[in-house]
């Protein structure tokens, strides 16, 4: 069965342009309940180990210092089907083919600047929001 949380970030360069605004109406919107949320700024240690899966990648580096240049909002999201949901919401990781009405196609600038973060499995959603959220936050 599939879980009912996500894992979301919203990246700096859409804090940046002023949309955390529009982009939580969106989720919200779309029915998603946020459970926890957060206003931070993310070390290169940090950055590095939430994309570790990618290390080996040639955009690691760039995303590293895209990911640690300005602050970001962080949160964890309650819908059923969430991951799925979530993924549909924000559409493809390349805004330029990115379904119409989507988050990153409507706020993302390029494959790497693409505005949002969403877990892509039930385990990766659980591993993100651990990483972000100790367990003394109320969620
Ligand atoms: N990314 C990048 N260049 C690429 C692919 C990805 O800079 O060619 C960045 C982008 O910010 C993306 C993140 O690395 O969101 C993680 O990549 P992934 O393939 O997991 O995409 P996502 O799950 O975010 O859609
Ligand atoms: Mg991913």
């Amino acid at each position: 069965m599939a879980g009912n949380r996500t894992f979301t970030m919203i990246k700096p360069d859409a804090v940046e342009n002023g949309y955390i605004g529009p982009i939580l109406e969106k989720i919200t919107s779309a029915g998603f309940k946020i459970v926890a949320m957060k206003y931070t700024q993310l070390s290169k240690r940090d950055a590095g180990e939430f994309y570790a899966i990618h290390k080996e990648r040639p955009f690691f580096n760039e995303l590293v210092t895209f990911m640690t240049r300005g602050p970001i909002v962080s949160a964890i999201l309650e819908k059923e089907n969430a991951v799925e949901d979530f993924r549909a919401l924000i559409g493809a990781t390349n805004p330029q083919e990115a379904a119409e009405g989507t988050i990153r196609k409507l706020y993302a600038k390029d494959i790497g600047e693409n505005a949002v973060h969403g877990s892509d499995s039930d385990e990766n959603a659980a591993i993100e929001g651990a990483f972000h959220f100790s367990g003394r936050e109320i969620y």
